[in-house]
């Protein structure tokens, strides 16, 4: 049914960028035959999901939405991926996604664009704009996405879904195509909070093959999930409510806030004086660590080559026709950035506006459980709106990139239409590390 689903609406949604079917129904039938024997290996068992283009696996072309990885087949799988298969998950394929997750619209992918199942005109959201759409439009059940500077928040807002950016550590990256690596982390994406407890329960914990991987066990996410939200203290950041957030965005975010009061919450009004100056500082660290990750698409190892009669030419040539416009802007950006003379002055003061964000959580949370308020300023803008300008369309993460420079769990969770525009608004919440399960719970009293 869910291959049926996709092949009826996926042409108009762009999604997915490979659908992969007699895996999927091996997969099913081999979840069906289990389930027979009364072996069922738990609640994942034989869902359908999806996993966006980034996550490495084996046997199935992976491209990042990229070009330079056209038909490049991976020899293994991500942890991830293993990870859903083990807990009997089926996925279908892989998901539409800009390219090296460097966009928040979609609209970088190299492939195709993906439509918001909302408004086709619009845009899903990006990085992981597949994966947010793919769940709105009930094509699957569950996805997985990945959130550098809010590619898995603002879709998921965009698109009216849960999505969960873990604390950087929690969730694995080996077998996740990099892009910045001290930001990047996965997570899911479902229809409700106890679909994304349940995808991200699957996939979190230690992995040796990851040096970042927390050793830290992983709470029983759907333990607590229906412990309400009396008594929670939530952290309302004054900096995040004034100009730039829209109207509309800021009466339904309000309206969650008022619903939390009713049932028990307290709200207390907190400051982040320095993320003001996070997304100016995450233009310098993520493209400095993409310049980096990104020369390994050399033509020679990976995916695309381009014919050339020497060596350094193969190269150039490759690069010129494998990369689109934004990741040849920011490997420029990156490169400059940490060149000689320049390190101090760029990303080593960025690292340090880093540390003043982080300790602004800090403080904040002596004084709250969870920090909430908008994902985005606006709800999901017209696919072409802002293509054309990349710092318009940087601002569109100026509420979430916070949450990555300091490595703190976020959410997004649907919390009403735009007045007006009929489109889904997303709430923010941010955590303690590792305090996941507050997340939720807090998330699912709101549901
Ligand atoms: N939109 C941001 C960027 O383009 C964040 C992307 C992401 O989280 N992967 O870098």
């Amino acid at each position: 049914a869910a291959l049926a689903r996709v092949a009826e609406t996926d042409g108009r949604l762009g999604a997915f960028l490979a659908v992969t079917p007699e895996r999927a129904l091996d997969a099913a039938r081999a979840s069906d035959a289990r389930r027979a024997r009364g072996d069922a290996r738990g609640p994942l068992d034989g869902v359908p999901v999806a996993l966006k283009d980034i996550f490495l696996t084996q046997g199935v072309p992976t491209t990042a939405g990229s070009r330079i990885l056209e038909g490049y087949v991976p020899p293994y799988d991500a942890t991830v991926v293993e990870r859903l298969q083990a807990a009997g998950a089926v996925s279908l394929g892989k998901l539409n996604m800009d390219e090296f997750a460097m966009g928040s619209s979609n609209e970088n992918s190299a492939y195709k664009p993906c439509h918001n199942p909302w408004d086709l005109a619009r845009t899903p959201g990006g990085s992981s704009g597949g994966s947010a759409a793919a769940v709105a439009a009930r094509q699957v059940f569950g996805t997985l996405g990945t959130d550098t500077g809010g590619s898995i928040r603002e879709p998921a807002a965009f698109c009216g879904v849960v999505g969960v950016k873990p604390t950087y550590g929690r969730v694995s990256r080996f077998g996740v195509i990099a892009f910045a690596s001290s930001l990047d982390q996965p997570g899911p994406f479902g229809k409700t909070v106890a679909d994304a407890a349940l995808l991200l329960g699957a996939v979190a914990g230690h992995d040796p093959r990851d040096a970042t991987s927390s050793t830290r066990p992983v709470d029983d996410y759907l333990a607590g999930l229906e412990g309400g939200a009396a008594g929670l203290r939530v952290g309302v950041p004054r900096e995040w409510f004034q100009e730039g957030l829209e109207p509309g965005v800021e009466r339904a975010v309000r309206g969650a806030l008022a619903a939390y009061e009713r049932l028990g919450a307290k709200l207390v009004e907190v400051s982040l004086p320095h993320a003001k100056y996070a997304v100016a500082a995450y233009y310098l660290i993520a493209p400095a660590e993409a310049s980096s990750n990104l020369a390994r698409y050399d033509g020679v190892r990976y995916g695309l080559r381009a014919k050339a009669s020497a060596l350094k030419e193969m190269y150039a040539e490759t690069r010129e026709q494998g990369f689109g416009p934004e990741p040849k802007r920011r490997i420029m950006l990156g490169t400059y950035a940490l060149s000689a003379g320049y390190y101090d002055a760029y990303y080593l003061r960025a690292q340090k506006v880093r540390t003043l964000i982080r300790r602004d959580f800090d403080e904040a949370f002596a004084r709250c459980d969870v920090v909430a308020g908008p994902v985005t300023p606006t709800a999901a803008f017209r696919l072409g709106e802002k293509v054309d300008d990349p710092l318009q369309m940087y601002l569109a993460d100026i509420y979430t990139i916070p949450c990555n420079l300091a490595a703190l769990p976020g959410l997004s969770l649907p919390c009403g239409l735009h007045e007006g525009q009929g489109l889904p608004v997303g709430l923010q919440l941010v955590g303690r590390p590792f305090d996941e399960a507050t997340l939720l719970r807090a998330a699912r009293a709101l549901e």
